[in-house]
């Protein structure tokens, strides 16, 4: 089946940077996003075949006519925490009121993730996927880390890989109850038997380095562990204060290291020098009422930035890039083009992926088509729902 999106106004392309034509009063510079105009996309099966003008495009058994409007890659979303029970409302209006964020809570996330079915996750778990897609979102990244024992761990990577092969283990989030004052003890365990029941169903390894969590002898354990098992790592760090964890993510070749709220000069200096993608999660500052990083400080140094929800129910419980890349452009100072291009190829690119986060021939037939005549409004028009239809892997899903 052969689909032909033509006549697009503003073709975000990610493919190879170009010198943009300035929009009145602004200077022209180089174009990240890779824009086309008057453009149009031929969808082959499940891959995109062909990019070009809209009067050169080939013929096509469906025409879809995107006159007047833009059309982006899908976006990556390299960060999620989705298959877990209960909420945490009541502890997001107290934080509202006043009281401050502490990594804590996760443990009362894990009780429930424990009480609840694996047909409860899973419909939770859908319903959340469904969610994202409705919001322009066609690759997530899923992270267990809610279970802190053996069998729950096991089965939140197993239903996480039912939806998406970017699955990653994440035992080490926080020491659980039963273990307080024994961390050691608890890396023994994630590091042993429960890493050997889930890289079988994970891709990556995770930990969170944090004061709270664990310390930076504790996360190497964690990570070394997992790469010797065959997992890529990737690392929680620098989210409520600064620390060790970004110096030890670039050691040990991590493909991102996610939060980032905190970075020393050295974090900075160290990760543009790196293959390792910096992570920022608006969604999360929003929530908890941290200072931004300032991501623009961390682009002009030369490091490569994505954007992601962190969607869980104790930091962050929005599911919508849109929503991040608004916030991403007015409190962290991107402009509208890097955080669209860190919305999609930068996710691409924290999840190691070059089949996705671009619209360009060969690539996966993931693409969003907006009810708006350009990218900007993503961040102009901050919760209007701007997402017309959405192509995964050349189907309409939306
Ligand atoms: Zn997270």
């Amino acid at each position: 089946m052969r689909i032909l999106i033509t006549n697009i106004g503003e073709l975000t392309t990610n493919a190879q940077p170009t010198v943009s034509e300035p929009a009145e009063g602004l200077e022209a510079g180089a174009d990240i996003c890779g824009t086309l105009h008057d453009a149009a996309v031929l969808i082959d099966g499940d891959r995109i075949a062909w990019v070009g003008a809209a009067d050169e495009a080939p013929e096509a058994e469906e025409v879809v006519d995107a006159r007047g409007r833009a059309v982006i890659p899908g976006f990556v979303d390299s960060h999620s925490h989705l298959v877990f029970g209960g909420d945490r409302a009541a502890e997001f209006e107290a934080r509202m009121r006043g009281r401050k964020y502490a990594a804590g809570g996760i443990r009362s996330t894990v009780a429930a993730t424990r009480a609840a079915s694996d047909d409860e996750l899973r419909a939770r778990l859908r319903g959340f996927l469904d969610e994202m897609l409705a919001q322009g979102t066609t690759t997530v990244e899923i992270k267990s880390g809610y279970g802190l024992d053996v069998a729950t761990e096991e089965r939140l990577v197993r239903l996480a890989a039912e939806v998406t092969p970017e699955v990653t283990f994440l035992g080490a989030h926080v020491v659980p109850v039963e273990y307080a004052d024994r961390g050691d003890d608890y890396v023994d365990l994630v590091t042993g038997e429960m890493l050997d029941a889930c890289a079988p169903h994970a891709k990556w390894i995770d930990v969170f380095c944090e004061t709270g969590a664990f310390t930076v002898p504790q996360s190497r354990r964690v990570l070394e562990a997992g790469i010797a098992r065959g997992l890529q790592p990737r690392v929680h760090a620098s989210q409520l204060g600064p620390g060790e964890g970004v110096q030890l993510a670039v050691e040990l070749g991590a493909a991102s290291i996610d939060h980032g709220t905190y970075l020393t000069d050295d974090d900075v200096t160290a990760l543009a020098g790196s293959g390792t993608v910096l992570t920022l999660l608006p969604g999360v500052e929003f929530s908890t009422r941290q200072p931004y990083p300032d991501a623009r400080r961390l682009i002009d140094a030369g490091v490569t930035v994505a954007l992601a929800c962190d969607t869980n129910p104790g930091s962050s419980f929005t599911s919508s890039m849109p929503f991040c890349i608004a916030v991403a452009v007015r409190d962290m100072r991107m402009t509208v083009a890097e955080a669209i291009h860190a919305a999609t190829a930068g996710g691409a690119a924290a999840l190691r992926r070059d089949d996705i986060g671009r619209i360009a021939p060969g690539m996966r037939a993931d693409i969003v088509l907006l009810k708006a005549p350009s990218r900007v409004h993503l961040a102009y028009r901050p919760g209007v729902p701007l997402v017309d239809a959405v192509w995964k892997d050349g189907a309409r899903v939306v």
